[in-house]
């Protein structure tokens, strides 16, 4: 069972997983980082800051949709929780504006941010313009081809888009040239986007996004009395969504939580994304996790259509969470999830983000009867993805 309350330890551990693997030249900017978190997670006017742009800025709570067709198509209750809907367009803004409120208070002037599908660029471009501070984002050479828009979008908003040349040029390159940064940089404030990290970023970006699970509860106690769903879906690149979908559901043994895994072009062809299934034990960005790696502990290039999900690694909590057999992962294929998102796209008018649409697709694997009632946490709007969508519209 896994007590959220209790996790991570003082080291930053969720079981054997985790801790901040770092060089000592980072350790006083962590260890900084860790004091301020700590006092403003529980001080009311910090808090109070945060919950009032998240309702007036980013338009929380978002709403928990009933989705009739897809209901009737599985025979159950299917909810969408619909972070779609928040300002720039993804869960990742919950997070960037708690981050970039505690780094303010840090007093820091300079962020830096990886990205893969943009969108936590675009998160963190917009909340460094909202609060007047310098912006750099590290992206890979081909998420910058693939994510045209959303570059458009962070140059707009004023932040430096810097290519990431080496390796995959993806998220996983971008993410080490971030660091390569902020090493050189120590007074920048490293903002990052998923639940992935050294200590103690992988609780800082979880505890900023569980607003999404806090919700689900209040929206689905008032639509059926009952605040805890039977599943809850939730696909996982670096884990952030669904590490917020599954918060407060965590504790409660009742609900089953599931991730959603990339496998590209199918587990076994060596083209794939999909961590919990493929990984093994080691240190990726800080932490110590499951990633894809070969016999020589070299990192695998990893594999998604979507560039959200291109990550070879998982955060902490989730290697913790699906290795004690809490938390149960599904692999998802990019033709999968192209005809999920068409199929959601026509029959209810709502275009989800590629990523998203892997969990959606996940619903094909899972036993459902008609007392179950599933929410899946719909990450982000599918604007980004039209071009992916539109080359691959053959695939039925
Ligand atoms: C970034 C992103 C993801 C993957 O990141 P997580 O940290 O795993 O949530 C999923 N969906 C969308 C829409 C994204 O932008």
């Amino acid at each position: 069972m896994v007590k959220i309350e209790t996790l991570p330890d003082e080291m930053g551990f969720y079981g054997e997983f985790g801790g901040a693997f770092i060089p000592e030249l980072l350790r006083p900017n962590v260890e900084e980082l860790t004091h301020s978190f700590r006092e403003k997670k529980n001080d009311p006017a910090f808090n109070k800051q945060y919950i009032s742009l998240l309702e007036d800025y980013v338009g929380r709570p978002t709403p928990l949709y009933f989705s009739e067709k897809l209901s009737n198509k599985h025979g159950c209750s299917i909810y969408l929780k619909r972070e779609d809907l928040n300002h720039t367009g993804a869960h990742k803004i919950n997070n960037a504006i708690g981050q970039i409120l505690l780094a303010k208070s840090m007093g820091k002037h300079q962020i830096i941010a990886e990205t893969g599908a943009g969108q936590h660029g675009v998160a963190t471009a917009t909340a460094c313009a909202l609060m007047d501070m310098e912006c750099i984002i590290f992206m890979g050479e081909i998420d910058i081809e693939r994510q045209a828009p959303n570059v458009q979008r962070m140059e707009f908003l004023g932040a430096t888009v810097i290519p990431a040349t080496s390796g995959s040029r993806t998220l996983k390159d971008a993410t080490n040239e971030a660091i390569r940064h902020w090493i050189n940089h120590p007074d920048a404030y490293y903002l990052i986007g998923s639940v992935v990290g050294p200590h103690p970023y992988p609780e800082i970006v979880a505890h900023f996004q569980s607003i999404i699970s806090k919700e689900i509860q209040m929206q689905l106690y008032a639509k059926t009395g009952k605040s805890s769903p039977t599943k809850v879906v939730a696909c996982v690149g670096g884990g952030s969504n669904a590490a917020g979908a599954f918060y407060h559901f965590y504790d409660d043994e009742n609900v089953e939580l599931i991730a959603v895994e990339a496998a590209g072009h199918g587990l076994n062809s060596g083209k794939s994304a999909a961590t919990s299934i493929l990984g093994t034990p080691g240190v990726l960005h800080g932490s110590m996790t499951l990633l894809m790696q070969d016999e020589f502990g070299q990192v695998t290039e990893p594999h998604s259509i979507s560039a959200g999900l291109d990550y070879p690694g998982i955060g902490p909590l989730h290697a913790f969470s699906i290795d004690s057999g809490r938390t149960k992962s599904i692999p998802i294929t990019d033709n999968e999830a192209l005809i999920a998102a068409r199929e959601l796209t026509k029959t209810e008018g709502i275009i989800p983000a590629l990523e998203s649409a892997h969990a959606l697709a996940a619903l094909n694997s899972l036993e459902l009867d008609k007392n179950d009632v599933v929410v899946v946490n719909l990450s982000g709007r599918g604007d980004k993805d039209m071009s992916t969508y539109l080359q691959h519209s053959h695939i039925k």
